[in-house]
């Protein structure tokens, strides 16, 4: 009957994997999906939170929430590993709405809290915005936790954009208050032209173009020409992975409106995050 041919078919596939001669990395990637599906059926994915902030005053202006995967057997997983299996296994969309509907929750709680009216930054996947029901279920994750759209920013990375379907995506959410960010901004493959085109209200300067500051004798133009370039399109900047204080003072000096990194705070429970960071209003006045 039905049950025994699929029982026959569940054990030829495991029978394939093992005898096939398939190579261990890809008896480790069947294994993390497999592992990855009853974390998400568990709803087993925390978040950390890294802040975002004025990096003239220290306010904190944005939490970024980070997935975290801390698996029994395989120990901590970084996203750079389960996001990409979630996104081929199709538990992103699941995984993707439990991680908006929590970050919600916890920032309306957080904001409560500290009195700080900081949004919270998601990290979409562009499968997430080939759904045409996606706009209504962040209107509804909003509302259940009585926050506006402006407290939530969704970050999209360039390459997805140049689908039609996600654009019209995040047409549809931004018409809704919530804005959109453009993530790793300056890696992706989008031209200039187009970029002028995309509906987007932020970018998030790749680390790269930070981390090439450097101590002595470095040249920051290509920073700053970055940095101006939003600036002409009308967009908020926000400089990623700041480690030290001469990147930090570099972006003071370009007028970079806001940044997030280690210097700054490392990524962690929002219960400790608070609404100002002493990291930056305690620095010296720097020179322009
Ligand atoms: P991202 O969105 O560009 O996030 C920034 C990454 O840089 C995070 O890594 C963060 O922990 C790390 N970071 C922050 N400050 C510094 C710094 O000063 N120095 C260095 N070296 N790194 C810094 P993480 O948490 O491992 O996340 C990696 C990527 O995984 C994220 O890059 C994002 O693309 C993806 N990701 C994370 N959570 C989610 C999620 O819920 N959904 C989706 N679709 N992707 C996610
Ligand atoms: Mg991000
Ligand atoms: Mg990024
Ligand atoms: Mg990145």
């Amino acid at each position: 009957d039905l049950a025994m041919y699929q029982a026959k078919l569940r054990g030829r596939g495991r029978y394939a994997v093992y005898e096939s001669g398939m190579h261990q990395g890809a008896v480790a990637q069947f294994r993390l999906a497999a592992a990855l599906q009853t974390a998400v059926a568990a709803e087993a994915i925390t978040l950390a939170y890294q802040p975002i902030a004025d990096l003239h005053t220290g306010v904190v202006v944005g939490l970024e929430a980070l997935a975290r995967w801390s698996d029994p057997e395989l120990g901590d997983v970084p996203p750079s590993a389960f996001i990409p299996v979630a996104e081929q296994t199709g538990l992103i969309q699941e995984l993707g709405g439990q991680v908006i509907v929590r970050a919600c929750g916890d920032a309306a709680r957080w904001r409560v809290a500290t009195g700080s009216d900081a949004y919270v930054s998601v990290n979409v996947s562009p499968l997430q915005l080939d759904d045409d029901e996606f706009p209504g279920f962040v209107v509804a994750a909003l509302r259940i936790h009585d926050l506006d759209p402006t407290s939530l920013v969704l970050e999209v990375t360039e390459g997805l954009l140049l689908q039609e379907r996600s654009l019209e995506t995040l047409r549809d959410i931004r018409a809704h208050g919530v804005r959109v960010a453009i993530d790793d901004f300056g890696t992706g493959y989008s031209s200039l032209s187009r970029l002028r085109e995309l509906p987007v209200d932020m970018v998030k300067v790749d680390q790269a173009f930070v981390s090439s500051v450097e101590s002595t004798g470095a040249d920051p133009s290509f920073l700053q020409a970055i940095i101006r370039l939003a600036e002409t399109m009308h967009l908020v900047t926000i400089a990623e992975g700041i480690e030290t204080t001469t990147q930090l003072g570099e972006l003071q000096a370009t007028a970079c409106a806001y940044g997030q990194g280690y210097l700054l705070a490392r990524p962690g429970p929002i219960d400790g995050i608070p609404a100002a960071l002493t990291a930056i209003s305690d620095a010296p006045p720097h020179d322009r």
